[in-house]
């Protein structure tokens, strides 16, 4: 699995773009803002984009998802509990920043716990991961999970927006991810990466 990383938005969210080398089959995780950077590396790298994942349906992941979808004709996942997020500014806290997205259209595909998406060669698991959001999810690759706002290099996601629950946060920290090899590597929604291994000896909020 090749992973491209392009920090997007006025909050510096990390956009992935995970490919099979093989048949250049790819998923776009996070498509906040800044789609011609995102078509760039598209095109550049001669991908075939499968799939449009979301961690979760905060405005700086989803800002570039409707032109996306259009201009790649590629579904668009989510997990349900975070789905309405794509139309409602309030929702995706696009509205309390002052900065509207705009309607980014309906879920394609709404992702539940244990999902298993094919991209290539690639197998992407579904984890649901509550606590930043109700419909957090991280996307589990067999040497590589992709976090979201839920962990990040040192630190967790915030918890107190609508639908944050900062105990179902850790529950979801401890029980589901740091079950994972210590080699797994942490592609997190925003700052550097990480892993499961590192994690546990510098995060402080992991015990
Ligand atoms: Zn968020
Ligand atoms: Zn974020």
């Amino acid at each position: 699995m090749e992973v491209i990383t392009i920090e997007v938005g006025p909050l510096a969210s990390n956009c992935y773009i995970l490919y099979c080398q093989n048949t250049k089959r790819a998923a776009i995780v996070d498509p906040g803002a800044e789609e011609q950077s995102i078509i760039n590396q598209i095109q550049r790298n001669k991908l075939d984009v499968q799939y449009i994942l979301l961690t979760h349906g905060h405005f700086d992941h989803i800002g570039a998802v409707k032109y996306l979808r259009e201009e790649l004709n590629a579904p668009v996942a989510i997990h349900a509990e975070d789905a309405d997020c794509l139309n409602d500014d309030s929702k995706n806290l696009s509205f309390y920043m002052g900065m509207d997205i705009g309607g980014q259209g309906t879920a394609d595909i709404m992702l539940k716990n244990g999902d298993k998406l094919y991209v290539g060669d690639i197998t992407l698991k579904v984890i649901h991961t509550p606590g930043h959001s109700r419909g957090s999810v991280c996307f589990l690759s067999s040497r590589a999970v992709f976090t979201g706002d839920t962990l990040f290099h040192g630190s967790i996601g915030r918890s107190d927006f609508p639908g944050g629950d900062f105990k179902e946060l850790i529950n979801s920290i401890n029980n589901k991810l740091m079950v994972l090899d210590d080699n797994c590597i942490i592609y997190p929604g925003h700052g550097p990466v990480s892993t499961i291994g590192r994690e546990k000896v510098i995060n402080p909020y992991i015990k």
